[in-house]
């Protein structure tokens, strides 16, 4: 089978499912612009006086203008994504910019209206089976409205978001041109944050300690600016906080992931609780290093040699990986690629990384990866796939408007795929180079996602108070903070140098979103759980998994998952999820014979 397939670099988009060309998708977007507008003169001013069928009748269109949109939209961001320098996808990005703005505009009526609705009426029509396919989402908008001002209030505020954007445009500024003269071995040249931080990925350890040094070494010195940012931005949004009536700062992100913060609280208590499972395997990591102690530097430095793996091979990995769970998933999986949607190798002005988009009910969803044989991306094939399977089968059952479901519960379809296709790996091969490799990147992995998020998210709650308190978030403040949350994680199995007080300053995420890190702990700590239940019930879990994936967005989290027996609130739930991954540290310090 395997040498039936293709190479990496013939293995391209097909956009032609999206659009013919540019010209057709110019004509779509003078089109839609026209439907959006003749949409809104029809139903603007009117939505009160709408029976459950006339709304129902109204969602249908809308989500048929949305669908529209992203399939105009995902054109252009695909035709960039190939070629960054493609003049007409640079035109095209334009003109959807302006046209999306005006579409949105016209369209921001139907939200609005259906807030400002009485409760009474609202319920009145939200009890009618015509509704249903729409319930959980119209709920969800309708819990912002006791935080929402008036009109004149709002606009006022609008008006102030350039200065906010100018504050986080400033901050990534700083970020991103910060370039320090770096030697990897092959001469010093300037070196960005990024490359930097790849440099901790490397097996030489002179290069990871000198990478870690010269990282802080380049911060510090912006420090001063990049703490006046994030001073500006949290007391920016604490006071329109107040002025809404949040009583926490965590409550607008807690909102829109639909969880509550008894939910959150009690994932990050359980988190803190088993920081220890981090601290065995960073002893046993030193152990394998040969060091007395690890370095911050040593954190994720490579354990085991991984073989090198052919695109073939990594398609047949996840074919059977996931057809071996259901066949349905394989399907899809076979749909997307023979469909041309799915575009794997690198290229010369190809975006990097790798990022699975769904444009419609009617159109399979496309992928983008940069494969390059290595053990890592057959495991992010996997993990893209797990959110496409997501996508096509959320899309066959939701409508439009209530497919998609936020951050913390996305990336528990792409968690899970992952571990799938890792521990299917994990079963055939035989090179023990690749399996002590695998164990520990998965490990790693899980520790990035829910330990360090977990830290992020402490620290941000800790700033917040303090800034409640009307102290200002100065530089030393802010790095005592970080070391502090920093070192109940690490304890003494791993030494921080003394310049990492300076490692909250480059993180976006402080920026653009508060408590967004939280998500990631959420969505990895649920899919162990997930893959728990699986584990010990295959046969059982496998119907009541893909019903999980046709649910998409149209219930909440907590209700997602009722049906594993997952009680959210509960610290002894997040706690079993934490004897899975001390039983994934055991079985990597088995592998790598630690
Ligand atoms: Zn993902």
């Amino acid at each position: 089978m395997a040498t039936t397939e293709p190479r990496t670099e013939d293995v391209r988009w097909d956009l032609s499912d999206l659009c013919a060309d540019a010209d057709e998708a110019r004509a779509g977007w003078a089109a839609l612009v026209e439907r959006a507008a003749e949409f809104a003169s029809r139903y603007r001013g009117r939505i009160g006086a709408l029976d459950a069928s006339g709304l129902r009748a109204l969602f249908e269109e809308a989500d048929e203008l949305g669908q529209e949109h992203s399939r105009l939209q995902v054109y252009t961001f695909l035709r960039l994504s190939m070629d960054a320098t493609d003049v007409e996808a640079n035109d095209l990005t334009t003109i959807g910019r302006d046209r999306s703005a005006e579409i949105e505009n016209d369209l921001v009526f139907v939200g609005l209206e259906w807030i400002a609705l009485d409760d009474d009426v609202a319920e009145q029509v939200l009890a009618s089976p015509e509704l249903a396919p729409y319930t959980h989402k119209l709920r969800v908008e309708r819990e912002e409205k006791p935080y929402v001002l008036t009109e004149a209030e709002e606009q006022a505020l609008n008006a102030r978001r350039p200065v906010v954007s100018s504050w986080q445009a400033l901050h990534d500024r700083q970020v991103s041109t910060l370039e320090v003269p770096f030697d990897e071995g092959d001469g010093e040249s300037p070196h960005t944050v990024s490359e930097l931080l790849s440099c901790l990925y490397r097996p030489n350890r002179t290069i990871r300690l000198a990478a870690l040094d010269a990282l802080f070494g380049g911060l510090s010195p912006r420090a001063d600016v990049l703490a006046a940012c994030y001073d500006a931005l949290v007391g920016d949004r604490l006071g329109i906080d107040r002025l809404r009536g949040f009583e926490d700062p965590m409550q607008p992100t807690n909102m829109n992931n639909e969880l509550d913060g008894e939910t959150v609280e009690a994932m990050l208590t359980a988190t803190e609780e088993a920081y220890g499972i981090g601290r065995k395997w960073y002893t046993a990591k030193a152990r394998l290093l040969g060091l007395e102690r690890l370095e911050l530097a040593d954190q994720y430095a490579p354990i085991g040699e991984a073989r090198a793996f052919s695109w073939p091979e990594a398609v047949e990995v996840v074919d059977t990986s996931f057809g071996r769970f259901s066949p349905r998933l394989a399907e899809i999986f076979k749909a997307c690629l023979g469909a041309g949607h799915v575009d794997a190798g690198p290229r010369p002005g190809k975006a990097p990384g790798a990022y699975c988009t769904a444009v419609s009910k009617q159109i399979l969803p496309y992928v983008l990866m940069n494969f390059t044989n290595r053990l890592r991306d057959v495991s992010t094939l996997a993990h893209e796939f797990g959110h496409a399977t997501h996508n096509v089968l959320a899309l066959e059952k939701q409508t439009w408007r209530s497919h998609r479901c936020g951050i913390p519960m996305a990336e528990v379809p792409s968690t899970f795929a992952q571990a799938l296709a890792d521990d299917y790996l994990l079963e055939n091969e035989s090179d023990t180079g690749t399996r002590a490799a695998l164990a520990a990147d998965r490990l790693e992995n899980s520790f990035a996602a829910i330990y360090r998020q977990t830290v992020l998210a402490r620290f941000e709650q800790r700033a917040y108070a303090l800034r409640m308190q009307g102290l200002a978030l100065g530089v030393e403040r802010l790095n005592e903070l970080w070391t502090e949350e920093n070192t109940k994680y690490y304890g003494d199995a791993l030494v921080l140098p003394t310049d990492y007080a300076y490692g909250w300053t480059y993180i976006p995420h402080f920026i653009h979103v508060r408590f967004y890190t939280y998500a990631y702990s959420f969505a990895q700590l649920v899919a162990l759980l997930l893959y728990r239940r699986y584990r010990e019930d295959p046969e059982a879990f496998a119907p009541k998994y893909l019903d999980l994936l046709s649910a998409g967005g149209s219930a909440s989290p907590a209700d997602l998952v009722a049906p594993f027996g997952l009680d959210l609130r509960s610290t002894d739930t997040w706690r079993e999820a934490f004897a899975e991954l001390d039983a994934m540290r055991v079985n990597a310090e088995t592998l790598s014979g630690a």
